[in-house]
C-alpha cells in the first residue's frame, strides 16, 4: 500500500516549488558538475523509502530547476501549466490508466475523444477531422506526414501498407526554408533523404514565398507533399496558407501545416486572419503543451483524410481488443501503451472554455507587443520582427560600437545570470538576436515591465 499521507507530502513539495516561482531566479543556478556530483552515486544495492527518495530529490534539485512554469520565462516557446491541467495530469499518473486502448481504460478513451472533438471545434475544422494525441509537435509532424505519405501514394494507386516504400512512385516533398527542424526529422523517420526535399525560399520574417512555391511545384509531377507553417518559431510569422493550399491542391498535392503554437491563432476572431484558409489543408500539427499550457507531453495531430491517418497508424495483434465505435488511441498515433494524456487536455479546455482560450492567446500577443514596445523605445535596442503573434526578436547595439553579435550574446548572459527573466538567442538574417516568447498563462503586464527593466539594467551595466 501507499504510505499514509503520501500524496499530500508530494503535493507539499509541489506547492513549495510553485510558490517559489514568483521569486526564484528564472534560470538554473548550479553548475552541471556540481549537479552531477549530487546524483552520480553508485547504483544503490538496497532501496530507500519513497518519502526519503523524494525528499532528497527535491533538496538536490533546489537550485537546478528552471522556472519555465513561471511568468517570466520567455525561452523557446514553452508555456506553463494551468492549475486544472496540473491536477488532471497528476491524477492521470495516480490512476495509471493505459491510454492506448478503450479496453484498457474506457475513462482515458472517452475523455480523450471528447477533448479531441473540442479541439476540432475550437479550431473550426471539419467535424470529420481525425485527431491523434501524441507526445509533442515532433510526433504530430511525424504522424501528419505519415498520413500524407499514405494519402498521396494511395491516390497514385500504390498500396503502401502491402508494398512498402521501396519501389513506390517517387513522392515529392516541398518544405519552406524556414521550416522547423522537426519537419526534417519527421521526414527522415519517414524515409525521405535531404536530397529529396525541395526547399522554397522564405522572406526575412520566415514566410514561405508562394511565388517560389509555384515554381518548385511546376517541377513536381506525381505524388507531392507540401509543408507549410503557422507560426515561425523565431518571428511567429505565418506562411500565406490560403495561397499555398490553392497552389498545392491545384496539382493534387497534400498540404501539411506545422502550427505547433501558431495554429491557436485560429481560435481568436482578432487573429484568425493570420491562418486564413488553413482549414482547407490536409493535416495539421500542434501542441497543447506549449501555448495551451498543458504539461508535457501533449501534442496534437489532425488529419482531414481519416482513412489515410488510420492506414498510416493502424496497429493490430491477436490480443489487442479493438472496440468498434470507441476510440483506440493507438490507431491514431505512433505509440501503443502510453499515459492518458487526454485528461489534462480535457481539463484545460473545461477550465478555460472557449473564451478563456481566446483570452490566453490574445493576452500573450498583447504582452508580447508590450515587451516589444518597452525594448524598442529604449536606446540601443531594436525589434527586428513584425510582432504579429507572441514572439519578439530584439537586437542589441551598444554605443561603444562593440560588435553587436558579441554584445548581444554578452547581454544575454548577464540577463540569464541576473535571474528576473530568462530567454535565449537565435539568429535572424545571420545576426544574433534575443528571442522572446510570451506563452505562459500566468504572465501579466507587471512581469513584462519588470523584465524590460531588468533587461535595460543589464544593458546599462554594459554602458556604465
Ligand atoms: C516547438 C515546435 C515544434 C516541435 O514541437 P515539440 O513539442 O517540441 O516536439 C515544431 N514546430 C514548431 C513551429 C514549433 O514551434
Amino acid at each position: 500500500m501507499y504510505p499514509s499521507n503520501f500524496c499530500s507530502d508530494v503535493a507539499r513539495f509541489a506547492d513549495e516549488f510553485l510558490e517559489s516561482l514568483a521569486t526564484r531566479p528564472v534560470g538554473a543556478r548550479v553548475e552541471p558538475e556540481e549537479l552531477r556530483r549530487r546524483f552520480a552515486t553508485p547504483l544503490p544495492e538496497a532501496g530507500s523509502a519513497p518519502h526519503a527518495v523524494l525528499t532528497s530529490l527535491v533538496a538536490d534539485l533546489r537550485d537546478a530547476l528552471t522556472a519555465s512554469a513561471g511568468p517570466r520565462y520567455f525561452g523557446f516557446v514553452i508555456g506553463g501549466t494551468l492549475p486544472a491541467a496540473l491536477g488532471a495530469d497528476w491524477l492521470a499518473s495516480a490512476w495509471d490508466q493505459n491510454g492506448g486502448l478503450y479496453a484498457a481504460s474506457p475513462a482515458a478513451s472517452v475523455v480523450e475523444d471528447v477533448a479531441a472533438s473540442w479541439v476540432v471545434e475550437l479550431l473550426g475544422l471539419a467535424e470529420t477531422t481525425s485527431v491523434g494525441l501524441v507526445t509533442g509537435g515532433q510526433m504530430a509532424n511525424f504522424t501528419g506526414l505519415a498520413a500524407a505519405r499514405q494519402g498521396v501514394l494511395t491516390r497514385a494507386g500504390w498500396d503502401l501498407e502491402r508494398d512498402g516504400l521501396q519501389g513506390a512512385p517517387e513522392v515529392h516533398v516541398v518544405v519552406s526554408a524556414a521550416a522547423h527542424a522537426t519537419i526534417f526529422k519527421a521526414l527522415k523517420l519517414l524515409g525521405f533523404g535531404l536530397r529529396q526535399i525541395r526547399t522554397v525560399e522564405a522572406d526575412a520574417q520566415g514566410r514561405q514565398s508562394a511565388e517560389a512555391l509555384a515554381a518548385v511545384l511546376a517541377d513536381c509531377d506525381g505524388p507531392t507533399i507540401v509543408c507549410a507553417q503557422a507560426g515561425n518559431v523565431n518571428t511567429g510569422s505565418f506562411d500565406p496558407l490560403a495561397k499555398i493550399i490553392e497552389l498545392a491542391h491545384g496539382q493534387d498535392a497534400w498540404v501539411h501545416v506545422d502550427g505547433a503554437f501558431g495554429l491557436w491563432a485560429a481560435v481568436s476572431p482578432a487573429l484568425r486572419h493570420l491562418v486564413a484558409g488553413f482549414e482547407q489543408a490536409d493535416s495539421w500539427a500542434t501542441d497543447a503543451h506549449k501555448w495551451l499550457n498543458v504539461p508535457y507531453d501533449s501534442g496534437l495531430v489532425l488529419v482531414a483524410d481519416r482513412a489515410a491517418h488510420r492506414a498510416a497508424m493502424a496497429l493490430s495483434g491477436s490480443y489487442l481488443v479493438e472496440t468498434p465505435r470507441q476510440r483506440d488511441s493507438q490507431g491514431w498515433g505512433p505509440e501503443s501503451s502510453r499515459r492518458a494524456r487526454g485528461f489534462a487536455l480535457y481539463a484545460v479546455l473545461k477550465s478555460l472554455g472557449r473564451h478563456g482560450v481566446i483570452q490566453l492567446i490574445e493576452r500573450s500577443c498583447e504582452l508580447a507587443r508590450r515587451m516589444a514596445k518597452g525594448l524598442d523605445e529604449a536606446p540601443c535596442f531594436e525589434v527586428l520582427n513584425d510582432v504579429v503573434l507572441n514572439q519578439v526578436l530584439v537586437r542589441f547595439q551598444p554605443p561603444s560600437g562593440e560588435d553587436p553579435d558579441k554584445a548581444t550574446r554578452g547581454l544575454l548572459e548577464r540577463i540569464q545570470q541576473e535571474g528576473t527573466c530568462w530567454f535565449g538567442p537565435t539568429t535572424q538574417d545571420g545576426r544574433t538576436v534575443l528571442r522572446i516568447s510570451v506563452s505562459n498563462w500566468a504572465t501579466d503586464p507587471a512581469d513584462i515591465d519588470r523584465s524590460v527593466e531588468a533587461i535595460l539594467r543589464c544593458a546599462g551595466g554594459e554602458r556604465g
